[in-house]
């Protein structure tokens, strides 16, 4: 299994913008414990993951 080296923060949620009190930092990027359940119910594959990476992408330029 993966071992997401993710540390448990606050903050507003880059998927759903929406500021929650569970979830999850990823690279400075906060992402609610909703979202990161989606994350991890979809396969970490093609359209899920780039989806996810593209929101990433869109908050580091
Ligand atoms: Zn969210």
């Amino acid at each position: 299994m993966n071992q997401y080296p993710f540390t448990y923060s606050k903050g507003p949620c880059i998927i759903c913008d929406e500021s929650k009190e569970d979830g999850v930092r990823i690279n400075h990027h906060f992402i609610c414990a909703h979202c990161e359940k989606e994350m991890i119910h979809l396969p970490i594959s093609a359209n899920s993951y780039s989806y996810f990476v593209q929101k990433l992408k869109k908050l580091s330029c």
